[in-house]
């Protein structure tokens, strides 16, 4: 380990020097309180961003035992620190002068959910930051004294003030921590019980814009349980809260156009995530296993079974090993249900809005002009019922447009001006009295068979292999990008980095010809689960930009990447 003169008189020395002779500084330092590890350094001004990071020994960071322990508390832990670090960055942080990425100092940034980062990393021993700079230079040319200024004497401070426990909003970070333990105990207590969702009266669901996850402020009408539905329970922290149980088997949410169905369904979706406080989804907690299915036409599909929705296709086209570079609405809905499957989901969240209507709904008048034989869709009403029956896979639908799911609904809630109503019993004489004439509703739904991806899936060029992210939903394999649009409940390019690595992982250390899809993913995230992101990455210097994604959005990454080939 060198010292921190060491560092002053090397940047004193290259200081005017061409930029690749920052290459020097690779290394660790011994600061006062801390050390700093250059892991990698950028090839030019413009380039990817170097990576340090700032160790602190715990036994001076002195975090309580109780403050990392167990794993939701060490996530939220991590959380609340990068978002401490980055605001205090943004505030207080001018910057320096310099081409390209002079003087930047940045921290892989949350957004309004809680996930497992690795922006930080923190045992008994240690604390550690993970930052990427972009070191100083005028043209291409070192400049010395400014990046001695920036590493030496602006560093510091922050370091001192976010990674010591006693400089530290303690009141703010307990409260961070709190909450991730009433969730993880209002979690528990739906596993228990068996709900796949709960949302707490008085939350805000509607959101700031179309573009922004903040919640709305101005007008948005507080969440209030109809009564029938309403539960209480008691957390550790916050006490006795009451709100709405979705129970498990099929849920329909009915209601006139722009009366909030739509807000109801995605804060049920990204509540497979918790959420920081002031979101207003505090408390909207959902089935970790639910997924949002949603037709995607144009997406490659590689030999799923989509034979429980699709039959007879033109020119004999085999459903129960379905493959094309182009899915139909149809196909590719039907698709995206039988792999969700594949990845265990144990809710589908389905919108009217992106689903194919062909794939939804078939009335009696079509199928008095269509004859069976001509039409290859049983539609997802004549299956949602079996699906839950013989799969124990429950069913949450936003349907405005037919009464058809009536018979198959367990639950049925109108929105109405954004409050929920119980119209359970209403919906259920109408059914009686309106019967549709033909059901097809009776055939068990089929077990799937695990799919094996070969290793030829994956070539490699002169270079071996490169993923690379573009933003959050794409992700490109070498030259071919995997368009990751499908998947609503992948919200961090944080986690499509993630998936990135996993899929290096998987391709050099798993992938055999013999395994399935599924147990390869088991065994990568019980990797992860043990060693942390940390224990599967390949990085350049050190892996601060990752945020763990769910196996289901991984196996929906692999399922869209063209080059899959199933044996
Ligand atoms: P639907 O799916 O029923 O057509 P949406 O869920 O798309 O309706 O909501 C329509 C509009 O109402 C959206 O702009 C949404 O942000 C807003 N909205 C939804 N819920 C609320 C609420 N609880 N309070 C205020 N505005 C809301
Ligand atoms: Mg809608």
């Amino acid at each position: 380990m060198r010292t921190s003169k060491e560092l002053q008189s090397l940047l004193q020395r290259i200081d005017g020097k061409g930029y690749k002779a920052y290459k020097d500084l690779q290394g660790i330092y011994n600061f006062e309180g801390f050390q700093l590890a250059v892991d990698y350094v950028q090839g030019d001004p413009f380039a990817a961003p170097s990576r340090i990071r700032c160790i602190v020994p715990m036994k001076d960071g002195a975090f309580p035992k109780e403050s990392y322990n167990p794993p939701p508390k060490k996530q939220a832990l991590k959380d609340h620190l990068t978002r401490n670090f980055d605001q205090t960055l943004k505030k207080e942080y001018q910057g320096a002068k310099g081409t390209g990425k002079s003087g930047m100092i940045s921290i892989d940034a949350p957004g309004q959910e809680i996930l497992e980062r690795t922006s930080f990393y923190i045992d008994s021993e240690k604390i550690e930051v993970r930052l990427e700079v972009g070191l100083p230079a005028g043209g291409r040319k070192i400049l010395g004294r400014v990046c001695k200024k920036m590493l030496m004497e602006i560093l510091p401070p922050f370091i001192e003030k976010n990674l010591y426990y006693k400089n530290l909003d303690q009141e703010a970070l307990w409260r961070s921590i709190r909450l991730r333990e009433d969730q993880e105990a209002l979690w528990d207590l739906m596993k228990e019980k068996g709900w796949i969702a709960f949302v707490k009266n008085g939350s805000i669901l509607p959101r700031e814009s179309g573009i922004s996850q903040k919640p709305l402020t101005k007008g948005a009408v507080p969440f209030q349980s109809p009564r029938e539905m309403e539960v209480s329970v008691t957390l550790p922290y916050a006490g006795e809260i009451k709100g709405m149980a979705l129970e498990s088997g099929v849920t329909l949410i009915v209601g006139g156009g722009y009366h909030g169905k739509s807000t109801l369904l995605q804060a049920i979706e990204l509540g497979v995530y918790p959420h920081i406080q002031g979101d207003g989804r505090e408390f909207v907690l959902t089935d970790p296993g639910a997924m949002k299915i949603r037709a995607e036409d144009g997406r490659g599909v590689e030999k799923v079974n989509i034979s429980p929705f699709i039959n007879n296709l033109p020119h004999q086209t085999d459903t129960r090993a379905f493959s094309t570079d182009n899915g139909s609405g149809s196909t590719s809905q039907a698709a995206n249900i039988i792999e969700a499957l594949e990845g265990s989901a144990g809710t589908l969240l389905i919108d009217e809005d992106p689903s194919a209507t062909n794939f939804m709904i078939r009335d009696d008048r079509m199928k008095k002009l269509v004859h069976k034989d001509k039409e290859p869709i049983s539609p997802f009403v004549d299956k949602a019922g079996s699906l839950y029956r013989d799969l124990g896979v429950s069913t949450v639908l936003v349907i405005g447009g037919s009464g058809d799911y009536f018979d198959v609904a367990d639950k049925v809630i109108m929105m109405d001006e954004y409050i929920p109503k119980d119209v359970t019993t209403a919906a259920k004489a109408i059914a009686k009295e309106y019967p549709r004439a033909v059901k097809t509703d009776g055939e068990a739904f089929p077990r799937l068979k695990g799919r094996v991806p070969l290793p030829s899936s994956f070539p490699r060029d002169r270079k071996g292999i490169k993923l690379k992210t573009r933003g959050t939903k794409t992700l490109l394999y070498n030259r071919l990008s995997v368009e990751l649009y499908g998947l609503e409940q992948l919200i961090s390019s944080s986690q499509t980095n993630s998936i990135g690595e996993i899929f290096k992982f998987l391709i050099n250390k798993k992938v055999d010809g013999n395994k399935d899809l599924k147990t390869l993913l088991e065994e990568t995230y019980k990797i992860m689960d043990e060693q942390g992101l940390e224990g599967i990455a390949s990085y350049r210097g050190h892996p601060g930009n990752l945020a763990k994604p769910r196996k289901l959005e991984v196996l929906g990454a692999l399922n869209r990447y063209r080059n899959l080939r199933i044996k």
